[in-house]
Order: structure tokens, then sequence, then C-alpha cells
């Protein structure tokens, strides 16, 4: 058994590692796939101090940095269940898809999440290469560029506001017949000049011309008649999902979006439970905010720790 065990090896899971073994306890990541998210990431222009980064480079020094440590750390193994201690200073149980069980007095949960694809022909070939999920991190690399972004509830519709702002022109394109987003989001993205609204459209295509995006191809569902759109970049915002399917029987409280709900100390429902990143609802996904994050769940596992007896 582990002191503390931390499921996920993303930059939350990373941090919290570090500063638990930095406390002198014995830390494990169990991890379906060590780096996470920043594996499938181009270019990192906001992670403060490093003005441009690499998301394999970034991986490869968050595997670096946690093996300076005693940090066992399991890669490719998927937990599959959470068995909460029955009482303070218990140990906590998480099984994995392996059959194996780990258990540890404190867990932190940094499982993640996944955005949400459109699963239509391009979107995977142009990925990092025009096909985009988050307009914080690839926003500024499309100035002066015509983009689309694809879904028109709140996340659509702030990034269409965002880019706009940035990019030359933006084509917002949402499936139903009219925008889901807040009233205001919608009156101050109709006011703003560069922008084109089409509801009604199904994404049916992203095109490129073998190296980037050049377009895109829609229908018009009411009338049925296919477009093309010429443009340079596609943000698909149709909806982030946390990696937390697997804690749904656990008795851990989740937000009706699925994230793990958590306290300014990174602390959930059960005591000995922290959760830290993507897959909690701290508002704003982001690398840095996944490592503070991390590093607060990991201070908070070591305060529970020394103030709780084994039960
Ligand atoms: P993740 O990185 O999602 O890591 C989750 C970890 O948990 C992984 O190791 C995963 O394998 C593991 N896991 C999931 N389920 C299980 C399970 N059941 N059992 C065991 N392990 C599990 N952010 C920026 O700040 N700047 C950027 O430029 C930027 N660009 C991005 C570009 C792309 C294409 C994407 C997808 C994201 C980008 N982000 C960027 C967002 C950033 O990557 C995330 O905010 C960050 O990685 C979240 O970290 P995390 O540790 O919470 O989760």
């Amino acid at each position: 058994p582990f002191e503390v065990l931390i499921v996920g090896g993303g930059p939350a899971g990373a941090s919290a590692a570090v500063y638990t073994a930095r406390k002198g306890f014995s830390t494990g990541i169990a991890a379906e796939r060590f780096g996470g998210q920043v594996l499938d990431t181009m270019g990192i222009e906001n992670f403060i101090s490093v003005p441009y980064t690499e998301g394999p480079k970034l991986s490869a020094a968050l595997e670096q940095h946690v093996g300076e440590y005693d940090i066992d750390v399991m890669n490719l193994q998927t937990a599959e269940r959470l068995i909460p201690a029955s009482q303070p200073g218990g140990m906590h149980e998480v099984v994995l898809a392996n059959g194996a069980s780990l258990k540890a007095r404190s867990l932190i949960l940094t499982t993640g999440a996944r955005w949400r694809n459109l699963g239509v022909p391009g979107e995977m070939d142009y990925r990092n290469k025009g096909v985009a999920y988050c307009p914080h991190c690839d926003g500024p690399l499309f100035k002066g560029k015509h983009v689309a972004v694809i879904g028109g509830g709140n996340s659509g519709v702030e990034a269409a506001i965002d880019l706009a702002n940035i990019v030359g022109h933006v084509t917002l394109i949402e499936f139903d017949s009219k925008l889901r987003a807040d009233q205001v989001l919608v009156d101050k993205l109709r006011s703003m000049k560069n922008v084109d609204i089409l509801t009604s459209a199904a994404t049916t295509e992203i095109l490129g011309d073998g190296e980037r995006v050049s377009g895109l191809e829609y229908k018009n569902r009411e009338t049925n008649e296919l477009h093309k759109v010429e443009l340079q970049g596609v943000f698909i915002q149709i909806g982030l999902v946390p990696n937390t399917e697997w804690l749904k029987e656990s008795g851990l409280e989740l937000s009706k979006h699925g994230e793990i709900v958590t306290d300014a100390r990174a602390a959930t429902n059960l005591p000995g439970v922290f959760a830290a990143g993507d897959a909690t609802n701290v508002p704003y996904k982001q690398i840095i905010i996944s490592m503070g994050q991390g590093a607060t769940a990991g201070l908070s596992a070591f305060d529970y720790l020394i103030r709780t007896e084994p039960a």
C-alpha cells in the first residue's frame, strides 16, 4: 500500500506526486497514459516562464521531474472502480482493469478530460494542423486568418467572441436551429463585425490540402444542400468530457457535468480523497491550472495524513 496514490499521470498528477514525495510520503501514480492530454498537443505558448514548448517535450519533462523522486509510476494502468475507506484514516482501494487492486490512505484523482470529437472525415488527419480544441491555447496561431467555431453552446460562443478579437474572420456553425448559449453572449457575438453565424448546419467534412486545413463542408439541414467554406482553422467546441465514468458508483460527489466536485483545498466529499485538474469542477482547463491544483491536492493530502490516525 501507498500513503498517497495518484490516479492519472497528466500535469495535475505529476505535480501532486512531486509535492507528496517531497513530504516523504510513499507515493504511487497509476495512469492509463502518462503525460495525458499534453501528449496530444503541439505548440504550447502559455506555460508561463516557458515561452514555447511542445507536448511531447513537456511530457518528457514531467516524467523526468517525477523520476527525480522515489515515486512508483505504474503506466498503462486503467482504474475501473473506487472503493472508499469505510472510516477516516482507513484504506481506499482502487481496482484496476487488469484485476489488481491498489490501496492507499489518501488518494488524489487526476484523470483529466477529453474533448468531444465531431467524428467527421478530416478531423483526425488535421488535428494540430488547423483543427484545434482550445481557443486560449491556439487562438493566436490564427492571427488575421479565417476560422470556424463548431458548436453554439456557451463554450462555442465564448470561443467565437474570443477568436473574433484575434483572427480575421469567424464563422460559427451550430447544428441546431438556434444558438444555445446565454443571451448576453449571443448578443455580444451578433454585435461583432467579423462574425457569421450559421444555424441548422451539420459539419460533414474538414477539408485540407494534405498539409493543413483549407476549408470545411457543411450541410444546410433545412435544404439538405452542401456548402463549402474556405478557411484555415476549425475550433471544435462541442463539449469537454471529464474521465470520471469509473467513479459513478463510488459515492464521490460529481457535478451534473460529471466533474469531481472539489473545494479550494482540492478536497472532495470523501475524507482523504482529493482531486485536481480537468477532471474537477475547477474553472478553466489549462496545464498551469492543473499543475497548481495538483500542488494544492498534494499539500492537502499531507495535511490529512499528519492529522488523521490510521484506522
Ligand atoms: P490530463 O492531461 O487529461 O491527464 C489525465 C491522466 O489521467 C492521463 O494520464 C490519463 O491517461 C489518465 N487517466 C484517465 N482515465 C484514467 C483511468 N480510468 N485510470 C487511470 N488513468 C486514467 N493547455 C494549456 O495550458 N496550453 C495549451 O497550449 C494546451 N493545448 C492543448 C491542446 C490540445 C490538443 C488538448 C487536447 C489540450 C490542450 N490543453 C492546453 C489543455 C491541457 O492539456 C489540459 O488542461 C491538461 O493536460 C489537464 O491536465 P490533467 O492532469 O488534469 O489531465
